[in-house]
């Protein structure tokens, strides 16, 4: 499958990565917005949040679990910091692999959009 995510799941592409286990992968943003900018991606191929039912809707639970815990590796956890998940195109989802944007180390702005 020709998904940029997949790839880096696989090792196909090379990532800055910062978590994996079984289930997902964490990696550094290629064009980070922010001091902390990292990735929480499923490593099964699931393109968008909208996919997702009762049944399977863990794992955004468990990639928040890891996005708190590298909160803190980065040492952003007290100073605050934001989990973003995009869905489709007006939602500006660019990469159609489930991903959870963990953003932090500096005053992010109000506006949602
Ligand atoms: P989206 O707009 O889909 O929510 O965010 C996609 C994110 O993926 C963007 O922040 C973009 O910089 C990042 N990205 C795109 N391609 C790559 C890549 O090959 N490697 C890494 N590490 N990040 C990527
Ligand atoms: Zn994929």
């Amino acid at each position: 499958m020709d998904c940029i995510f997949c790839k880096i799941v696989n090792n196909e592409i090379s990532s800055d990565t910062v978590y994996q286990d079984g289930k997902i992968m964490a990696f550094r943003d290629i064009n980070p917005i922010a001091p902390v900018h990292i990735l929480l991606v499923p490593c099964e191929h699931i393109a968008k949040v909208s996919d997702l039912d009762e049944t399977d809707a863990s794992i955004v639970a468990h990639m928040v679990n890891v996005a708190n815990q590298l909160a803190k590796q980065e040492g952003v956890a007290e100073s605050g910091y934001r989990l973003v998940i995009n869905c489709g195109k007006q939602g500006g989802q660019l990469v159609p692999h489930l991903h959870m944007h963990l953003l932090g180390g500096r005053q992010l702005l109000d506006a949602l959009g």
